[in-house]
């Protein structure tokens, strides 16, 4: 038997460990198109920005792959997949066969198509190589425009003022981090970024950029206003990554649709994490999360599959964001709530909000209260598995 990831991402890598955690002994080859060894995103918004020789961090050990019998074949780009042949193709020319193969291609960051978007100093951060040229050019770089108060853009606009550059934070909706967390804890967070000097452009749509010698210059706001800048950081979200599946024909909307043992509609064909479009039990609906929690959670579940072991028992979806003085946590789905019950303490920057449904916990969050939140987790009522 022959297993054949695609993506070495947090989801391909955990997949490759948990299949032989279950004792797959067969064929296992993970394909990237990276050059580098499969790694940890997170830091890349956080602690890699801020230091000038900071490495990327593994996702496993050097002898993790060796040890575990695992082929790792990077810049390698898969191209297709025949499902008749059961054979994906490469850029290189290279044909891998498969009896299982599963898809964690991840996702992209959301690119600009406004005027001036093609100028140089508009950055994105998805991958290493992305936030190598972010940290270059943040050293050079005084004035900075992060387009996007999402978790991501706020990491980035925290860590850019930790630097000690002139941040503003450009967002259209009236919010911040308004996809992922309740207002109390998306206004603390602002708040505690403004002390810090961040300043935000609430309800602002961008238009466009203007340029000088091929650079950026000023963004151009809908009301007119226009903000000096020499680098702008795009955060506005990401795209699943569904080229691969939308060629093979599998059926896919907002991300490659499985069913509830990450099986798409091929099969032989799997997909796990940021591509992956799943029934999530918490939020009793299909959604795509971006989050390492999901993606390691996914890949226990299709390793779990493959193998004919009993399938893991679920867990609240997690997530967590590192800022300036802040560690923001957040636990279960957070969807659909009646009641909010917010408890701040005004000595500390601290704050913890349970979110309840028809008088049952179904999400929490927390800021700088990490073993609070551990025991919270241990609340969440999970709706039936369906
Ligand atoms: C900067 C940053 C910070 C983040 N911080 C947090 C955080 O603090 N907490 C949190 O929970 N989540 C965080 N996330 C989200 C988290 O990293 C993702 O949810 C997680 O990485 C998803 O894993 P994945 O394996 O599905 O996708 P990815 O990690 O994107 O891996 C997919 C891999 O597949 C490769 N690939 C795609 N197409 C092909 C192809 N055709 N051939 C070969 N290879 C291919 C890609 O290049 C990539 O290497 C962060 C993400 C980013 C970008």
């Amino acid at each position: 038997m022959k297993i054949v990831i695609v993506g070495a991402g947090t989801a391909g890598v955990n997949a490759a460990f948990w299949l032989r955690q279950y004792g797959y002994t067969g064929e296992i080859r993970l394909l990237s198109n990276e050059a580098v060894a499969p790694y940890q995103r997170p830091p890349l918004s956080k602690a890699f920005l801020t230091s000038e020789t900071a490495a990327s961090t593994p996702l496993k050990s050097e002898d993790f792959y060796k040890n575990n019998n695992i082929n790792i074949s990077l810049n390698t780009v898969v191209v297709s997949i025949n499902v008749e042949r059961k054979v994906v193709s490469a850029k290189n020319g290279e044909e891998y066969t498969y009896d299982k193969l599963i898809l964690a291609t991840g996702a992209n960051a959301r690119r600009l198509t406004c005027e001036g978007s093609e100028l140089s100093g508009v950055c994105y951060l998805r991958n290493i190589e992305d936030a190598k040229n972010l940290r270059r050019k943040l050293a050079e770089s005084t004035s900075v425009v992060v387009l996007g108060g999402g978790v991501i853009g706020l990491e980035v606009a925290s860590a850019a003022v930790g630097l000690g550059k002139k941040v503003t934070v450009i967002e259209a909706a009236p919010r911040v981090m308004a996809r992922v967390v309740t207002p109390a804890a998306a206004n603390l967070v602002r708040a505690r970024l403004e002390v810090e000097g961040v300043e935000f452009m609430l309800n602002a749509k961008l238009t466009s950029i203007k340029g000088m010698n091929g650079h950026v210059d000023k963004c151009v706001l809908a009301s007119g206003e226009k903000i000096q800048t020499d680098l702008i950081v795009v955060g506005i979200g990401a795209i699943p990554e569904l080229g691969l599946a939308v060629e093979a024909a599998l059926e896919v909307s907002n991300g490659v649709v499985v069913n509830e043992q990450m099986r798409t509609s091929d099969i032989n064909i799997y997909a796990i994490g940021d591509c992956a479009l799943a029934r999530n039990p918490f939020f009793e609906a299909m959604v795509r999360l971006e989050t390492i929690h999901n993606a390691v959670t996914q890949a226990q579940i299709v390793a779990s599959g493959i193998c004919g072991t009993s399938r893991p028992t679920p867990t609240p979806p997690r997530f967590w964001s590192d800022l300036k003085g802040i560690t923001l946590q957040g636990l279960g789905a957070l969807k659909d709530y009646d009641k909010l019950v917010v408890a701040t303490n005004t000595k500390a920057v601290e704050l913890e909000v349970l979110a309840y449904k028809n008088e049952i916990l179904i999400a929490t969050e927390t800021i700088n209260l990490p073993k609070r939140q551990g025991l919270l987790g241990e609340s969440i009522t999970m709706p039936e598995y369906q």
